[in-house]
């Protein structure tokens, strides 16, 4: 049997390059290979003094630190499950999560310390504790005198390296459950094709309990033997200090439109960065335009996901086509299948992305059936997303499959809508969505958010002006202007809360019991 452990893609750095530094701060304070390495080995032995056995959940919800980081290699080290947790999340929400998880470890923030004990005593986790900072009492704290633990546990292939909830954007969050093997290829094809190398310095203001920030963002740095620095969340004017000695952002659609609006932004302020990416959620067209005319880089887009990690990426050299989300990644495979019949369709068709390959989880924890339900028998994962790839190959997301909007029986896709309100003079951005209607089942609605400064057009005007673009199921049949889109912090808009505002607006009658 081989031994599998992802911490081993990571290993040869800590050991060839102790010396250099692994993650920094803006405030200019130094983490190096060898410390990061040490610490996490001492960690590792407070998991193993807390009776931590492999395969054992610990769940962390702490603020963004290279401890955090410390405390994600220790638990690979140890075999343990790490599951970070929102840090947004407030007590009832973790109550539901540490039941659905049932850690040995809850790793709580320092704020919650004292309420965190109630987790306790109602038998959700066997032990809680802060991870704060020496002197404190907290897990670092015992680090400093804990016997470091040197050997790294030998799994298999299959092992769970972590556990990590989706956004919750299309309903309750979901613990996909992801192998060391899953990870650790990933990161590895990822390397390989953004080109990354241990003279990268990455600019890393994503959170950390998040595929992005964590699985994308640390685990390729560390594959590579590269260095980051740790912004605790956009701060673009942090940014721009920092770009003269960094060479690659991984950012959110929000971190372009916001560097976009600084002066700052130009050609010289870039001038050392190699790449800048973009994923999460989709980017608009305008926004990689202007950025490529003021800088000069054109942003590479790229569409993942908690279930998969990566699945595609445009090109590194050749063409990145605005509007796509590129290619599947080596070892990852890409279809669009009929929403109805499941049948494979032809490029240029919309219907369910689906993917397979080493990338793609072993299931949802705890989920069985709907595990099940969203594979298909060949190993095919049903993303519920939806996309066409069109004549050259590259993929298209035109959307969710439960933001699609059946209207009379027709099909409208939100995005289709958008693209063409999002061109009206004086719309900054839209959302459209289905709000239950009695005669056509759904009826598209709209919401837009002006300009700054700007008047954005009324519902007749948006009519009237779709009215010769669009067939008639794909009208808005109401449209609201509303001062701001509901985003989470990945930047991804959260129709379920539009839905929700909007659910009477055509009035269904319940049908009488
Ligand atoms: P949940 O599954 O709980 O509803 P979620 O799907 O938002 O939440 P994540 O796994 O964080 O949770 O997000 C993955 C989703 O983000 C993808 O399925 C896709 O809809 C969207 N996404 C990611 N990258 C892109 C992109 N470049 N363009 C468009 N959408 C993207
Ligand atoms: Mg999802």
């Amino acid at each position: 049997m081989h031994h599998h452990n992802l911490f081993l893609q990571f290993e040869a750095h800590f050991r060839q390059t102790p010396d250099k530094t692994l993650i920094d701060t803006p405030e200019g304070r130094r983490y190096s290979y060898a410390e990061m390495l040490e610490t996490s080995q001492r960690l590792a032995g407070v998991l193993q003094s807390l009776d931590v056995q492999p395969g054992d959940r610990v769940a962390v919800q702490v603020d963004k630190s290279p401890e955090a980081i410390m405390l994600y290699l220790a638990c690979l080290q140890a075999g343990a499950v790490y599951l970070p947790l929102n840090t947004g999340y407030t007590g009832a929400e973790i109550a539901y999560f540490l039941g659905d998880a049932a850690p040995q470890l809850y790793v709580c923030p320092p704020a919650r310390a004292s309420d965190a004990n109630r987790f306790y005593q109602e038998g959700l986790v066997v032990h809680v504790e802060s991870l704060g900072t020496a002197g404190d009492g907290s897990l670092m704290e015992r680090a400093a005198d804990a016997e470091p633990m040197t050997e790294i546990a030998c799994l298999e292939a299959d092992d769970l390296a972590a556990i990590l909830y989706t956004s919750g954007t299309t309903g309750r969050s979901k613990g996909a459950m992801l192998s060391h093997a899953n990870l650790a290829s990933n990161s590895r094809a990822l390397a390989e094709a953004w080109r990354f190398t241990a003279d990268d310095h990455l600019l890393h203001a994503l959170p950390i309990f998040h595929t992005h920030g964590l699985f994308v963002a640390c685990n390729i740095v560390l594959t590579v033997g590269a260095s980051m620095t740790f912004l605790p969340r956009l701060d673009v004017e942090q940014l721009l200090d920092l770009m003269p000695r960094a060479t690659v952002l991984m950012g959110v659609p929000t971190f372009y439109t916001r560097l976009l609006q600084s002066p700052r932004l130009d050609r010289d302020a870039v001038a050392n960065m190699r790449l800048f990416v973009s994923g999460s959620a989709p980017l608009l067209a305008e926004t990689h335009d202007q950025f490529r005319e003021q800088t000069g880089h054109v942003i590479l887009e790229r569409y993942g996901m908690t279930e998969t990690n990566m699945n595609t990426s445009n090109p590194y050299d050749g063409e990145r086509r605005p509007g796509t989300v590129g290619f599947p990644l080596p070892g990852s495979e890409v279809r669009i299948t009929d929403r109805d019949s499941g049948a494979e369709l032809p490029r240029g068709e919309t219907g369910l992305v689906e993917v397979r390959g080493d990338n793609v989880f072993r299931g949802y924890w705890q989920m069985p059936e709907k595990t099940r339900s969203e594979f298909r028998d060949d190993g095919f994962f049903i993303t519920g997303d939806l996309g066409r790839i069109d004549a050259d190959g590259y993929l298209h997301i035109v959307g969710r499959d439960k933001d699609l909007v059946i209207s009379g029986g027709y099909n409208a896709y939100p995005k289709e809508v958008e693209q063409l309100i999002d061109e009206l003079p004086g719309v900054a951005e839209s959302a459209v969505f289905g709000v239950r209607h009695p005669d056509l089942g759904e009826g598209v609605t709209a919401v837009i958010v002006a300009r700054e400064g700007e008047t954005a057009p009324d519902e007749a005007a948006v009519q009237a002006a779709l009215a010769d673009r669009l067939a008639g199921y794909k009208q808005p049949k109401r449209v609201f202007t509303i001062e701001a889109l509901p985003r989470n912090v990945m930047g991804k808009v959260q129709k379920n809360q539009l839905r929700d505002a909007y659910a009477d607006l055509y009035a269904v009658k319940e049908a009488a019991a």
